[in-house]
């Protein structure tokens, strides 16, 4: 058995019983369902308030790779871009959402790298700043 929030064409709304989805259609099409306050035949299917959270806090998932055999070239060729990175830029800590806000509006070539959580990198990209996430320094893991 199926319950539906029903509604009539003058906006009575009220609860029957179905069998099945099908059985419901197959009534509502006869004209069986009847609305109890105005009799009348033409009835939907009440909309139901979706039960969505409309919070941000559900962070954008991020574009990850897994390979136990990811190329070790590949990894070199990461490192290398981490390391000219990190050469040819300042290091702003986390002050980097800031600073690079601030290169943007300036116009300015300046590089830096730093560290951004994960919602001041939205709010940059949603802003139009051009960020990109540093390859991690792969270093570290041999
Ligand atoms: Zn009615």
């Amino acid at each position: 058995m199926i319950k539906y929030n029903l509604r009539c064409e003058n906006d009575h709304e009220f609860e029957s019983w179905f069998r099945s989805s099908s059985d419901y259609d197959d009534q509502v099409a006869n004209n069986h369902v009847t609305c109890p306050y105005c009799n009348s035949v033409s009835i939907d299917k009440a909309l139901m308030a979706p039960n969505v959270s409309t919070s941000k806090s559900k962070e954008k998932p991020v574009e990850t790779v897994h390979n136990q055999k990811l190329d070790q070239d590949v990894r070199k060729t990461l490192q290398k871009v981490r390391d000219y990175i990190v050469q040819n830029s300042e290091y702003v800590g986390d002050r980097f959402a800031e600073e690079a806000r601030q290169i943007h509006n300036d116009e300015s070539e300046k590089s830096i790298y730093g560290e951004a959580t994960p919602q001041e990198v939205s709010d940059l990209v949603e802003d139009g700043v051009d960020v990109l996430p540093l390859p991690r320094d792969m270093k570290k893991d041999n």
